[in-house]
């Protein structure tokens, strides 16, 4: 049995200058160095040792602590630390596989875990999202699925054609607002047009109600649309560059996304501006008002100018 409050020594790990002497003279070094303090210059001509000063408290044997390793329940230990003070004696960790109490810690166990953490949050978004979605057949598609659906496959649809890359609509201004592009993409998603792609970043869903919940740039989305000869670079070439016939034969409907779009552009213009001057401005109904009733009248680039003009008096 130890004495209760006696030093604990890890001797496996004693160093090879120190190896070879008995386990009490290795005692009294350390008592030398930390209670004695005794030049360590001194220490090294007592015990007739071979090596540099500097080298000598990486040569003490670390201390058993009162931990224990949660993989392989071996007691911890720390290595000692220069009687200075400088320099921490740094974290206890397990002689035999390596773990430090810490998350940051490496070891091949906490990686191992890592990993079947991750697996298993994989899994669950896949149960969530990998729910086999009978496809939409393009004759389907609305006027405005059409519209929509092109302004996302031309804003965020990646290289090889697969899937709609989340970040991409984010820089690309899939449209002119923000809640617009919430709108559209939601849209598209209730319709199951597109789908949140199973292996779409983990960091793009949130802790909260995981993995439900999303952020709508962070998420990859997959095409969930399917045409009868099903070939699909046809099908890309039609959806991403939808006939224009098609809009011509619906001039009101035509006519009500443009105005949509018109609007959202000369808000954005608007937001644009006094920002610009510093002005703190959230446009609401009114302010759509005006402008819907202006766009029955002129131009958007008319309307950018009386914004500019009237933004700008406004400041003076
Ligand atoms: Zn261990
Ligand atoms: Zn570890």
């Amino acid at each position: 049995m130890e004495n209760k409050g006696e030093i604990n020594f890890y001797w496996d790990k004693v160093g090879n200058r120190l190896r070879n002497l008995d386990k009490t003279e290795v005692k009294n070094i350390i008592a030398d160095y930390y209670t004695n303090k005794i030049k360590v210059k001194d220490i090294i001509t007592k015990y007739h040792l071979n090596i540099l000063s500097s080298q000598l408290i990486k040569e003490f044997p670390p201390i058993v602590v009162d931990k224990k390793c949660p993989y392989d329940n071996e007691k911890m230990i720390v290595n000692l630390h220069s009687r200075d003070g400088l320099g921490l004696s740094g974290e206890p960790y397990c002689p035999i596989c390596g773990h430090q109490n810490s998350q940051y810690c490496r070891c091949e166990n906490c990686l191992e875990e890592e990993k079947k953490y991750l697996e298993n949050l994989r899994n669950k978004v896949r149960d969530t999202y990998l729910v086999p979605k009978e496809k939409v057949k393009i004759e389907e598609l609305t006027l405005r699925d059409k519209l929509l659906l092109a302004a996302v496959l031309k804003t965020g649809l990646n290289e090889e054609t697969t899937k709609i890359i989340g970040s991409k609509l984010a820089e690309g201004n899939l449209s002119p607002l923000a809640d617009m592009n919430k709108d559209i993409l939601s849209n598209l998603v209730s319709k199951a047009i597109i789908l949140v792609d199973p292996e779409s970043s983990l960091d793009a869903f949130t802790d909260e109600n995981f993995p439900e919940a999303y952020y709508i740039y962070k998420v990859d989305y997959l095409l969930n649309v399917t045409s009868e000869n099903d070939n699909h670079d046809q099908l890309i070439g039609m959806l991403e560059y939808p006939k224009s016939e098609e809009f011509y034969l619906e001039p009101k409907i035509s006519l009500g996304f443009w105005k949509e779009l018109a609007l959202a552009e000369c808000i954005e213009f608007l937001n644009c501006r006094m920002k610009a001057v510093g002005f703190n401005f959230n446009p609401g109904k009114k302010t759509n008002l005006v402008l819907n009733n202006l766009l029955n009248n002129f131009s958007i680039g008319q309307i950018w100018r009386l914004i500019y003009i009237s933004v700008a008096y406004a400041v003076q």
